[in-house]
């Protein structure tokens, strides 16, 4: 993720931003909004209260990345509709980025393999053409 986004991200979610984050691909810092995004809808930090009603970890995984999220019954209120929300946001998240390019952010075409020690990639065709060319000059 580029240093601005980071920024920008970190200051707009305080309560929600996660350290793991940095660590996801550039393609997929629009997913890694949305997922912030909808998950301030539906539970936003509570005035006052110090820690975030919304924990979050991401693991990134070759060419996909899972978030895990919890909610503190103790900040804010719960209700089903809105722990099926965030089951909903969560998997929305978990599916997006193994569809989508880790590169651009467009639809991904396939998963790229290397034969060195690189982890393999989610690509569109467009970054994937690029990805072998390069492979094949070494
Ligand atoms: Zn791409």
């Amino acid at each position: 993720m580029k240093m601005e986004d980071i920024a920008r991200l970190a200051a707009a979610y305080p309560h929600l931003w996660e350290r793991n984050m940095i660590l996801l691909p550039d393609g997929w810092t629009e997913i890694t909004e949305r997922l912030l995004s909808d998950l301030h809808a539906i539970q936003p930090p509570v005035d006052g209260v110090y820690g975030s009603p919304l924990p979050i970890m991401v693991k990134r995984g070759q060419g996909f990345a899972v978030a895990f999220v919890t909610f503190n019954p103790e900040l804010g209120s719960w209700t089903p509709d809105k722990a099926m929300a965030l089951v909903e946001a969560v998997a929305r998240f978990n599916a997006a980025t193994s569809k989508t390019c880790e590169v651009c952010g467009k639809s991904s075409t396939m998963i790229v393999k290397y034969m060195d020690h690189r982890d393999q990639q989610t690509l569109c065709q467009e970054h994937a053409d690029e990805a072998l060319e390069a492979a094949n000059e070494h």
